[in-house]
């Protein structure tokens, strides 16, 4: 068969999107890689023959379940739970689970879909998957969370394992969450096994797993900035939400002499034209993590602040962008404002928090500009090295973690640079990060025929 009698690149994704009516982000997902990957497998037959894209674009499995629990009131509350699993061709399916009410099928596909990439980046032996649940866990006491995360594990248990399937933390699963999890795993199994990352370090987490996506975003960062001989020191950071990853990428570009000027979370944002500082930032994560509080404290905690309620912080001038919280809350028209406000460099510490039109825009003007497969990878990187250390039954200390965080990124840097490299001193990091995990993935697809 030629080529050129294979669906054409608009072809395939109208098959997308009839194979997976009302899932958008999922078809928003595959299209941003089919874009590159298309013009990739161009020359290349076997890919095409072997229907390799439209392979990792199909799920495993997905895996749907009633979650049902008790509230402190005695009501019986009913919740829906998935696990997506992606793709094993290179490991163990990996990836976080979240807990929020705008979890869906779609959602979680989506997810699972660009871990498979962003997992082969890291160079570690991980294949792509991601779970969770609609479950809100905003206003809910410690025991019903509690409650909420030993039902969902009563039923995930029997899909995951150290050597099958290894979830991790995400939106609205933090250390607490998982020790709920993995005790309710342990329980049910009597099995102390590296079935789950991000766990306590008494119980075999590994140490900078909390910092490693943030801190890993910004090393990602300093990679781009040094191709131009430019670095973070004395620059300014626009920066969106204020969880695990915003928290910890704020931290890093201080340490590193930058001036972070805002944060968000779902209500809105705060601009501190003073720059937030260390001691700010550990107010944050107390405020947020610790006593659940919204972000618009913050301008009563330190005043000479503002709080924009509703709105994202893109229209704030910076040199910098970092979006830090969900999917899909940077559109085409912040692009466009960040752009012409002069800002030079983009690293997502979220999962597709740009949409394709802001994508587009980003690689018109040529920024550099990182999508989160790429920069964010740092999280499941230590997480990598979690399954290590659990499996040989040691623990790494903080500066060989360190170290092996900040090679991990410059590797995937690298990575990035062999595919994405367009001449003329631009990078296009999407293509780059695109293709270097297909590539590695769709080898090993090749190996072992059609399964
Ligand atoms: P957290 O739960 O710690 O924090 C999430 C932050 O994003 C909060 O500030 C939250 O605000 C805000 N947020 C959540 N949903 C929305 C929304 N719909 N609109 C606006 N703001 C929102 O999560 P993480 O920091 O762990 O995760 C943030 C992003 O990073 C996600 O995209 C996640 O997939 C990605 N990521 C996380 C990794 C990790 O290691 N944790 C690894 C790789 C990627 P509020 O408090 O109001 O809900």
């Amino acid at each position: 068969m030629a080529i050129s009698d294979h669906v054409d690149f608009n072809t395939f994704m109208e098959g997308v999107k009839r194979r997976n009516p009302y899932q958008p982000e999922f078809v928003q997902a595959v299209q941003e890689v089919a874009e590159d990957i298309y013009a990739f497998i161009a020359d290349k037959e076997e890919y095409h023959a072997q229907q390799i894209l439209r392979r990792i674009a199909e799920p495993d499995r997905v895996v749907s379940f009633r979650v049902c629990w008790e509230d402190d009131a005695g009501h019986i509350r009913v919740q829906r739970g998935w696990r997506v699993q992606n793709n094993n061709a290179i490991g163990p399916y990996k990836g976080g689970i979240r807990f929020h009410p705008s979890v869906t099928e779609s959602v979680l596909k989506f997810l699972a879909f660009e871990q498979t990439f962003k997992n082969a980046l890291t160079g570690l032996p991980m294949g792509g998957g991601k779970g969770g649940s609609n479950f809100n866990p905003k206003g809910k006491s410690v025991r019903e969370i509690m409650r909420f995360c030993q039902s969902f594990m009563t039923e995930l248990y029997r899909h995951i394992g150290a050597d099958v399937d290894v979830p991790a933390g995400d939106i609205g699963v933090g250390g607490r969450e998982i020790g709920f999890m993995f005790g309710q795993y342990k329980r049910i199994t009597n099995n102390f096994t590296g079935v789950l990352t991000g766990k306590g370090l008494e119980w075999g987490g590994s140490l900078i797993r909390t910092e490693a996506t943030g801190y890993g975003a910004v090393y990602f960062l300093e990679n781009m900035l040094a191709t131009r001989a430019d670095g973070v020191k004395g620059k300014v950071a626009v920066i969106s939400g204020s969880g695990n990853v915003a928290t910890h990428a704020a931290e890093k570009i201080v340490q590193l002499g930058g001036k972070v000027v805002t944060l968000s979370d779902s209500a809105g944002f705060i601009h501190d034209p003073d720059g937030i500082t260390q001691d700010k930032i550990d107010w944050v994560k107390a405020h947020k993590t610790h006593r659940r509080g919204r972000i618009e404290d913050y301008c009563a905690a330190f005043p000479g602040t503002t709080f924009h309620a509703g709105k994202t912080p893109w229209g704030v001038p910076c040199d910098l962008a970092l979006p830090c919280a969900t999917q899909n809350e940077l559109l085409g028209d912040d692009a466009r404002t960040l752009v012409a406000n002069g800002c030079i460099a983009v690293s997502e510490g979220a999962n597709m928090p740009t949409d394709l039109d802001g994508v587009h825009v980003f690689k018109a003007a040529r920024l550099l500009y990182a999508p989160g497969k790429a920069s964010n990878a740092g999280g499941v990187a230590v997480s990598g090295l979690e399954m290590s250390q659990n499996s040989g039954r040691r623990a790494w200390s903080e500066a060989e973690l360190q170290q092996m965080l900040k090679d991990i990124m410059a590797g995937i840097h690298k990575s990035c640079l062999t595919w994405g490299d367009q001449g003329g001193g631009y990078v296009d990091y999407v293509k780059g990060a695109n293709i270097a995990g297909f590539k590695k993935v769709a080898d090993a697809m090749l190996a072992f025929g059609v399964v």
